[in-house]
């Protein structure tokens, strides 16, 4: 079991079940201002996985794309997870407020093609090229 908390600690949570597929790096335009970071990384669980232990209440969403709700801890900023719907089988989890290790490296940069220019791609993981331009929106 994985736990984790937003960054002023009013969120907490654990993810009770396995991370599904790589853990990503995504250089998309929403991944990098929502995150404040250069990139987002991102990984799928179950729905039913995670649990909020405090301060489920605090958490907020906006809606990125059609659908697509991006939450985040309302005390401090944190993100924390991506919903698909309204009730969807999988998250897309932001592994930036983890407090243990998942022990799962990082294995994928996607939309490479709005990559940050101040980024230096020193790995060699498989990249998926698509998105926009940095500066642009889609
Ligand atoms: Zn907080
Ligand atoms: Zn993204």
């Amino acid at each position: 079991m994985l736990k984790g908390s937003c960054a002023c600690g009013s969120v907490a949570y654990e993810v009770r079940g396995e991370m599904l597929g790589p853990v990503t790096y995504c250089h998309c335009w929403r991944c990098r201002k929502q995150s404040g970071a250069s990139c987002g990384t991102t990984v799928g669980i179950r729905s039913c996985d995670l649990v909020f232990r405090s301060g489920e209440d605090r958490l907020a969403s906006w809606e990125s794309s059609a659908g697509t709700h991006r939450f985040f801890a309302s005390c401090c900023g944190s993100p924390i997870f991506k919903r698909e719907g309204p009730d969807p089988e999988f998250l897309g989890f932001r592994l930036g407020t983890l407090d243990t290790d998942p022990k799962k490296l990082a294995s994928l940069h996607f939309m490479l093609g709005s990559k940050a220019p101040w980024v230096e791609i020193v790995d060699s993981l498989p990249a998926k090229r698509e998105g926009v331009p940095f500066g642009e929106r889609d």
